[in-house]
């Protein structure tokens, strides 16, 4: 496994050339785009090559872990009353729901509209706990209970993220919000932030492989159902929407953020994480993709 995932990575480092860094929000534009990492978390022990320990921010990432705990405090058929599974086959950050927001199957929650409305569903008395409650629990599903947020990042989007307060009214004017809107955003800003490697994600994409079963503590994180749903939305809508691309030349499920990672699993195999901010038109990391593409056709990941 090593070798192969050096392999992999030293060939496709010449992709990191074929993306540019994120730059609208400021902090993102400092990455440097030839860095690439990848990581594997299986049962058999972690692999990892390249910059695997380099730390960046999550960005939508974040996505899957409000949806997970959204589910997790209130059941599957109550965050579908709010949003949707279906893909919106826009840009992660569009603001043209009027229509969308009249039928709330079309909300997604791997695209800004529908996260920013998820996270507003996971239980808390304030925003305060809000928060408190999704970073424990991301620091439970990675495992690293170290994990933090970058101040940089955190404060140049919330400068800058007016599209995302769009959303947030858009959401308020149809009765999605309850409560404040900024202090909401305020949540998605900093969740957004949190710094990870790629073995956080290989890790959090192994929790998904497993179905919620924690294999070294023996104790189900996850209720397997909230796990397999979980998968089944990575898989029609996780890579923005480059999801359809992406289900025919890897096959697996994942999330892509902006800040360059991708968090993926292959069901009862293994999680992988990547980082190469270089990104495509959609938001993807063209590296990253790459890499996954030969990693499964190497070793037969495909769920279909
Ligand atoms: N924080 C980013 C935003 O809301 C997340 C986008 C992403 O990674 O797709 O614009």
């Amino acid at each position: 496994m090593q070798e192969t995932l050096n392999r992999i990575l030293e060939n496709c480092r010449r992709y990191t050339l074929e993306g540019s860094v994120a730059s609208y929000i400021p902090e993102l534009g400092k990455a440097n785009r030839e860095e690439i990492g990848i990581c594997v978390a299986s049962e058999d022990g972690d692999y990892c090559a390249g910059d695997w320990d380099k730390a960046f921010t999550i960005q939508s990432i974040a996505k899957p872990i409000f949806l997970l705990l959204a589910v997790m405090d209130n059941g599957v058929d109550f965050v579908k009353q709010h949003v949707g599974v279906e893909a919106t086959g826009k840009p992660f950050n569009a603001i043209d729901y009027a229509e969308p927001l009249l039928l709330r199957e079309h909300i997604n929650p791997m695209v800004n509209i529908g996260a920013i409305a998820v996270c507003g569903l996971v239980k808390a008395a304030d925003n305060r706990e809000r928060f408190e409650r999704l970073m424990d629990f991301t620091r439970k599903i990675t495992g690293n209970p170290d994990l933090k947020i970058d101040e940089e990042v955190y404060a140049s989007e919330k400068r800058t993220g007016n599209k995302n307060r769009a959303l947030g009214y858009l959401l308020k004017n149809s009765g999605m919000i309850y409560g404040s809107v900024e202090e909401l955003l305020d949540v998605y800003f900093a969740m957004c932030s949190v710094k990870v490697t790629c073995k956080d994600l290989a890790r959090m994409g192994l929790l998904l492989a497993d179905h919620g079963l924690d294999r070294a503590s023996g104790k189900q994180i996850i209720p397997k159902e909230d796990a397999v749903f979980m998968n089944a939305v990575l898989t029609t809508s996780g890579m923005y929407d480059g999801s359809g691309e992406f289900a025919t030349r890897v096959g697996i499920p994942a999330k892509s953020g902006v800040g360059g990672g991708i968090m993926a699993d292959c069901p009862g195999r293994m999680g992988i994480g990547i980082y190469s901010p270089a990104l495509d038109k959609k938001g993807n990391s063209v590296a990253g993709i790459k890499m996954l593409e030969m990693l499964s056709r190497k070793l037969q990941l495909s769920i279909f």
